[in-house]
C-alpha cells in the first residue's frame, strides 16, 4: 500500500457503523416493549433454526480498552442472582417458542463466561439444556480470558458440550500490556492453547486489537509471529474504537499513547501481510480463517452472513439472547435486554422479560440489510440477482446508493459496472463506509442533522 492508501483512510475516516445489524442499535427504541417480543417470539419460523446466546457480564478485572457491558467485581456471590434470572428468562422465552425449533449455534459471551466456577458452567449448560434441544451437531462456542482460568475450566466446557473457543489475546507486548491494564504471559497463552487441544476442542479462535496504545507495528509484527506459531483456525482482528465519552473508563488510556493514523495503517497492513503469509483467508471486515474452514467455504458460496457475532454461517437462524444487555434477533425483529444488571434481574425476577428497546423492520429495512450484508460478505453485489430477489428494479431503488458509491469508485475503492457492485482490494478497508452508502438512517440523520455527515 502506499501513502495514496493513508490520505483514503483520513479522508474516509468518518464515524461509521460495522453492521453487526441493519438499522444499528442507535435506532432500537422503547416503544418496542415485551408485548411485542412475546409477538416476534411465538411469530411461525418452523424453517428457521435458533441461535442462544448468552452474556456473562462478570470480570475479575477492567481491561482500560473495554467496549462490552461488563462488571469488575471480585464478588462471586453477584453470580447467583444472575444465573438464577437467566434461567427464568429462558423459561420465559421457550415457552413461547415452537418447541420443534433445534439449536444450531449456541455462543457464551461476555464479560467473561470462564468468570463462572466449573460447577456454574455445568448449571448454565444444563439449563439451557432443559429448556431447548441441541442438535447433536451444533456450534457450541464460549469467550475464554487465559487468565484465572483453570483446567478444570476447560474440562467443564468441554463435558457440557462445548466445541469451539475463543481467547483473547489482543497484544503480546509487555508495554501494551501495562498500558491496557491486561497482563498475560505467553507461557499462559500456550499452556491454555495446549490443553484446549488436548481436551479436544474442534476450533480455536484468538482475538486481537490494533490500535491499542504503545503499539508500534514492530512489536505488533513480534505478536503476530507468535500468533501464527500457535496456529489458531480463526483470527479476529479488531480495530480499537476509542470513544471514553461513552466508555468513561477508557479515560484510563493516555491518548497520547495512542498510535497515529499512519501507524494504525501499518498495523493493519502488517497484519494482512503477516496472517496471509501464515496462510490465513482475510473475511471481509476483520476476521481471517484458513482456507478449508468453513466461514471461507460460505463466503466461496455466497451464504456468509454477520451478525452480532459478527461473520456467521448460520444465515437462517434466529438469535434468542439472554443476559444483560443482550440482542436478539428474528428475520423483522431486534431486541436489546436491559443494560444494567440490577434492572435486568429486576426485570426478569417480575415477568421473566427485560426488554430495554427494540425495533420492528420494514421491508425497505430488510432489503437494504441485505444489500449491505451481501456488500460486506460476499464483497460483491449482482443486480439483477438481487432485484429477482426481492423483486425490484435494482438501479432505481438504490438509485441514492449507486449516487454516493460514485465517489468511491473514483477512488478506485469500488468497481461499478451497469450490472454489478464489486470491492477493490483496496476497498477491502473501507467495507464500512461501502455500507454506509445503502444506509438510509445515516442519510437522514445527516439531512437533519450536518454534523452527522462526511467529515471528508
Ligand atoms: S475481560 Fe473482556 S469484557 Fe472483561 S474487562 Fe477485559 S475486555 Fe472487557
Amino acid at each position: 500500500m502506499t501513502s495514496t492508501t493513508l490520505e483514503l483512510l483520513q479522508k474516509y475516516s468518518v464515524p461509521g457503523p460495522r453492521y453487526t445489524s441493519y438499522p444499528t442499535a442507535p435506532y432500537f427504541h422503547t416503544g418496542f416493549g415485551e408485548a411485542d417480543w412475546a409477538d416476534a417470539l411465538a411469530a411461525p419460523a418452523a424453517d428457521r433454526g435458533l441461535s442462544l446466546y448468552v452474556h456473562i457480564p462478570f470480570c475479575d478485572s477492567l481491561c482500560y480498552y473495554c467496549g462490552c457491558n461488563m462488571v469488575a467485581t471480585r464478588d462471586y456471590g453477584k453470580t447467583q442472582p444472575y444465573l438464577a434470572m437467566l434461567e427464568r428468562e429462558m423459561a420465559a422465552t421457550a415457552q413461547r417458542v415452537d418447541p420443534k425449533r433445534v439449536v444450531r449455534q449456541l455462543h457464551w459471551g461476555g464479560g467473561t463466561p470462564t468468570y463462572l466456577h466449573p460447577d456454574d458452567i455445568r448449571r448454565l449448560m444444563g439449563m439451557m439444556r432443559r429448556h431447548f434441544t441441541l442438535a447433536p451437531d451444533a456450534e457450541i462456542s464460549c469467550e475464554v480470558d487465559p487468565r484465572e482460568l483453570s483446567h478444570e475450566h476447560l474440562a467443564a466446557l468441554r463435558e457440557v458440550g462445548f466445541n469451539r473457543l475463543s481467547f483473547g489475546v489482543q497484544d503480546m507486548d509487555p508495554d501494551v500490556q501495562q498500558a491496557v491494564n491486561r497482563i498475560q504471559s505467553e507461557f499462559l497463552i500456550r499452556q491454555v492453547l495446549d490443553w484446549s487441544r488436548e481436551l479436544g476442542f474442534s476450533s480455536i479462535n484468538l482475538d486481537l486489537i490494533v490500535g491499542l496504545p504503545k503499539q508500534t507495528v514492530a512489536s505488533f509484527r513480534r505478536t503476530l509471529e507468535r500468533v501464527a506459531v500457535w496456529a489458531p483456525d480463526r483470527l479476529a482482528v479488531f480495530a480499537y474504537a476509542h470513544v471514553p465519552w461513552m466508555k468513561k473508563h477508557q479515560k484510563l488510556i493516555n491518548e497520547a499513547d495512542l498510535p497515529d493514523s499512519a501507524t494504525r495503517l501499518g498495523l493493519q497492513q502488517a497484519v494482512n501481510e503477516m496472517l496471509g503469509a501464515a496462510g490465513y483467508v482475510n473475511i471481509g471486515l476483520d476476521h481471517f480463517a484458513r482456507p478449508e474452514d468453513e466461514l471461507v467455504r460460505a463466503q466461496q458460496n455466497k451464504t456468509l452472513w454477520r451478525n452480532f457475532q459478527g461473520y456467521t454461517t448460520h444465515k437462517h437462524c434466529d438469535i434468542l439472547a439472554f443476559g444483560a444487555s443482550s440482542i436478539s434477533q428474528t428475520l423483522d425483529v431486534y431486541m436489546q435486554n436491559e443494560k444494567s444488571l440490577k434492572r435486568y434481574e429486576a426485570r426478569v425476577a417480575a415477568t421473566g422479560f427485560a426488554v430495554e428497546r427494540g425495533l420492528k423492520l420494514g421491508r425497505d429495512d430488510q432489503i437494504r440489510r441485505d444489500a449491505i450484508t451481501r456488500v460486506m460478505c460476499d464483497l460483491e453485489l449482482d443486480f439483477a440477482a438481487f432485484g429477482r430477489e426481492w423483486d425490484i428494479a435494482f438501479g432505481d431503488y438504490f438509485a441514492d446508493a449507486l449516487a454516493d458509491l460514485r465517489p468511491l469508485a473514483v477512488d478506485g475503492l469500488v468497481e461499478l459496472a451497469p450490472d454489478r457492485i464489486g470491492v477493490t482490494p483496496r476497498g477491502r478497508l473501507f467495507l464500512r463506509n461501502i455500507g454506509m452508502c445503502f444506509d438510509r438512517y445515516l442519510k437522514e440523520a445527516a439531512a437533519e442533522q450536518p454534523r452527522y455527515s462526511r467529515t471528508a
